[in-house]
């Protein structure tokens, strides 16, 4: 054999035998979200493209169960261990248009991306949408998101939706119609049941131009009173408050116009090469001398530019613009609710945390929100200013842990001023802080143990703040020359059974022997690792309860006696 031959041919059998390829003949799937923060083991995915498999999946499946969209959330509010999760991104059929009526009924795995595509040759647009248009409907309506409209949540836009509830029945519901499954599935982040069609209102898709004003930021609360609020002509309005000194701020406004396109496309291009320009622009804002930089160079230059442009193609931009998580550093978006008179007061407070904790800011926008007191999980319940920030992270345990120290501040800063946080993003906050910022929620927790008594919807987001936590999920691992420790297995089964604990995994199929060492799959990574650490007992049997190696201390009193496997008659 020639010498390159047997070189490929062994590359061959590494390959072929590495870990990956040995263990795991039960591999389950893992999901995990775009910003990949959340990876995590599930028992099955299922792709529905009808409802019927919805509800078939629903139905005789005792949970737990997850929704995805388009994934883009970033805590975990599409998942959770051993699920049955849902991936609705098939399930994208537009179901009924009405141009007359302005109405569009739709399967909510549907983007707006492809929402748009279907009813801009009829002039139309939605009336409130988030900036940029790759999410999917369902995922918008379940956080109850909202754009550069300043109106604010996207549930005043809503006229009915239907939902397959835990027990697989499929409910209308409407203000007049089911009002309570309404009001907490918009907003519900997929915790009352499967939103499997949404009617959406549509406005008129007109010509738009660009306004911007340079001013201190203790003026703009008085200027959007002034010259936004209750202004006909305005389609869209933000403002960009510029790091790293937070006092200074550019009040972007979209008005009605009759003058000429400067822009002609009706949709923004989806090919991420059309968008490199505003990537790399983007990524240059990184740090204090880029963002000094945009707002004393490149802003001033580009907003002299006088730009008028369709709805739709302003308002529907392109996540394929923003730059792009790798291995060492990654793009979070946070998001902070407070009452428009108390802007002044959080902007102090705010500038303060992140330049103690030198946070690198790409962007911060306000927008405005009119009161929602329709949706249970409001995050509006008054007249409201809304401060999103979007920074870079690297990588590494060090920044992770500070940016689960500094965001907690940040939540107390706006609950101070009677404001709240948004849901969508990373879960440092508190069990009390969110209590305190969504004050409903006990309302929404007895309607969730009435809709969905096993509480068979969950995801990381309700693990963590519903209160009735779900039973711990074992996961079991028995070395293969034991023939898996039957009794500790029989014991766990029987807790099972008796719903004293979720399930279990049995990862005997997931672990190598490695120099001596048993390495398996642990609970949400994909990786074989040794399990180091353990005394000569512990190694005769693993235990995981929810993805941690438990002491015998801690198993016995979840009443798993280890012991008794010295009876194993192996
Ligand atoms: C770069 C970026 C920009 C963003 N900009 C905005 C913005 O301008 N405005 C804003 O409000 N938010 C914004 N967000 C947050 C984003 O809107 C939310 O994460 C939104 O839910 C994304 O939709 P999705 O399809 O990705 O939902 P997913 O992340 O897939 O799901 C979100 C939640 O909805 C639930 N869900 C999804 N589909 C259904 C369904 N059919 N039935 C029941 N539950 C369901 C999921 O279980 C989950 O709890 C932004 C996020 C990023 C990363």
């Amino acid at each position: 054999m020639r010498k390159t031959t047997a070189f490929f041919v062994l590359i061959f059998i590494f390959l072929n035998f590495q870990p990956n390829f040995s263990y795991g003949q039960t591999q389950k799937p893992v999901i995990t979200d775009k910003a990949n923060l959340t990876p995590t083991v599930v028992e099955q995915v299922i792709k529905p493209k009808r409802v019927e498999e919805i509800v078939e999946a629903v139905k005789n499946n005792p949970g737990p169960i997850s929704i995805g969209g388009a994934r883009y959330s970033q805590g975990g509010q599409i998942v959770t261990e051993k699920a049955t999760f849902i991936d609705m991104r098939d399930f994208n059929k537009v179901i009924n248009f009405s141009p007359k009526e302005k109405l569009v009924t739709v399967q909510p795995g549907i983007t707006w991306i492809k929402l748009l595509d279907y009813i801009d040759p009829h002039n139309l647009s939605p009336k409130i949408m988030q900036t940029y248009s790759d999410f999917t409907v369902g995922g918008s309506l379940s956080v109850n998101a909202h754009g550069r409209e300043p109106e604010g949540a996207i549930i005043s836009s809503v006229k009915s939706i239907k939902v397959v509830l835990g027990n697989g029945d499929i409910v209308s519901a409407s203000r007049e119609e089911n009002p309570e499954i309404f009001y907490s599935a918009i907003g519900g982040y997929g915790g009352v049941g499967v939103i499997v069609e949404a009617t959406l209102e549509l406005t008129d898709n007109i010509k738009i131009e660009r306004r911007s004003k340079i001013m201190d930021a203790k003026q703009y609360p008085a200027y959007f009173e002034k010259y936004i609020k209750n202004n006909s002509s305005v389609v869209l309005h933000n403002a960009y408050l510029y790091a790293p000194e937070y006092k200074e701020v550019r009040a972007v406004t979209w008005v009605k116009t009759n003058k000429p396109l400067t822009i002609t496309d009706h949709l923004q291009s989806l090919d991420p090469a059309d968008h490199a320009k505003k990537r790399a622009a983007i990524e240059t804002q990184e740090g204090g001398l880029g963002q000094r930089l945009r707002q004393d160079i490149f802003d001033p230059i580009d907003y002299k530019q006088n730009v008028v442009a369709w709805r739709n193609y302003e308002a529907a931009h392109v996540i394929a613009e923003l730059p792009v998580s790798d291995e060492e550093k990654t793009y979070i978006l946070q998001e902070y609710f407070v009452p428009v008179n108390k802007l002044n007061e959080f902007i102090p407070k705010l500038r303060k945390i992140l330049q103690q904790n030198k946070v690198q800011i790409l962007n911060l926008s306000i927008r405005h929100a009119e009161p929602d007191n329709e949706s249970i999980l409001s995050w509006s319940p008054k007249e409201t200013f809304s401060i999103v920030l979007y920074y870079r992270q690297e990588n590494t345990d060090k920044a992770r842990k500070e940016a689960a120290s500094w965001t907690p501040k940040l939540i107390d800063a706006s609950i101070s001023v009677g404001g709240t946080y948004y849901l969508p993003y990373q879960l440092y906050a508190s069990e009390k802080q969110f209590n305190k910022s969504y004050p409903h929620f006990d309302e929404f927790v007895d309607l969730k143990k009435e809709l969905d008594p096993h509480n068979k919807f969950r995801n990381k987001l309700w693990d963590k703040y519903y209160p009735e936590k779900p039973t711990p999920v074992v996961y079991y691992v028995g070395p293969r020359d034991t023939g898996g420790g039957p009794i500790v297995l029989e014991k766990i089964r029987e807790l099972s059974n008796q719903n004293k604990i979720q399930g279990y995994f049995n990862y005997y199929d997931e672990c190598i022997e490695k120099n001596g060492e048993l390495n398996c799959v642990l609970p949400g990574s994909r990786q074989l690792k040794p399990l180091n650490n353990l005394n000569d007992k512990e190694k005769e049997f693993y235990i995981f309860v929810d993805g941690k190696i438990k002491s015998l201390e801690e198993l016995s009193k979840l009443g798993i006696d280890i012991s008794q496997n010295k009876k194993d008659p192996r």
